[in-house]
């Protein structure tokens, strides 16, 4: 099928750039298995990119809204300096629980913060400056956490959104599910927004068809 060609295409540039996954990163994906948790987490390329770019950007501090079980987490906070913190917020204990097994596995659980709660209320809470953040939660909220990442964010900072092409259905009006509309209002948004100026990368991999949002924090 179409699926297995991208599934090949990946395996085939991920054995030549980045190589087999080391036991933490198969433990986050085991565990998170084991433990019931949906298979909703990057791809692995999608990981090493933003990984590469934090570490490219010299973030110190890092914002993550959706931790699921820290796999996107992991690779991130890996691009941190020895006195560098990430920040996940997560709304289910259970993931939040199994992402902290697999961060300390890691050795990573001094630099994460996990924090439990909907990440609505959490956002308000947290202080400046963040040099990157990455929005992968309920769509429903994209806005919300947008408006949230760009008063966390410093000028020069970015802010990265995942899932906003969704097999091309966030521009077929047929598609009018909240998820969708969530990611259409954080983009009619953005549309007329003068601290930021963004593009969308659309991907595709073992993950389907989908994109990234990157926005320049201005
Ligand atoms: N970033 C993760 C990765 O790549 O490994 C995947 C995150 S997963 C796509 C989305 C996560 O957002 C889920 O764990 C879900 O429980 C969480 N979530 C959903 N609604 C939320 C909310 N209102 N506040 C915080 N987290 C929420």
């Amino acid at each position: 099928t179409d699926m297995d060609v991208w599934k090949r295409s990946d395996r085939y540039h991920n054995e030549r750039l980045i190589g087999t996954p080391d036991a933490s990163l198969i433990h986050s994906v085991e565990n998170s298995v084991k433990s019931g948790l949906p298979n909703i987490a990057l791809s692995e390329a999608q990981a090493k990119f933003l990984h590469l770019l934090a570490r490219t950007f010299k973030a110190k501090r890092i914002l993550e809204v959706g931790t699921l079980g820290g796999y996107s987490t992991i690779w991130l906070a890996r691009a941190l300096p020895e006195d560098g913190e990430l920040i996940t917020l997560e709304i289910s204990e259970t993931h939040a629980e199994v992402a902290r097994q697999n961060l300390a596995h890691a050795g990573l659980d001094s630099k994460v913060k996990v924090i439990v709660g909907p990440a609505i209320e959490s956002l308000p809470k947290i202080e400046p400056s963040f040099d990157l953040a990455f929005i992968d939660a309920d769509k429903e909220n994209n806005l919300e956490y947008f408006k949230e990442a760009k008063r966390l964010v410093r000028q020069g900072g970015i802010i990265i959104v995942d899932n906003v092409v969704c097999y091309g259905r966030v521009s077929d009006p047929e598609y009018k599910d909240e998820w969708t509309e969530g990611v259409r209002r954080m983009l009619d948004y953005i549309k007329g927004d003068k601290e930021v100026d963004a593009t969308t990368i659309a991907t595709v991999g073992d993950k389907g068809y989908d994109g990234f949002m990157y926005a320049l924090r201005l």
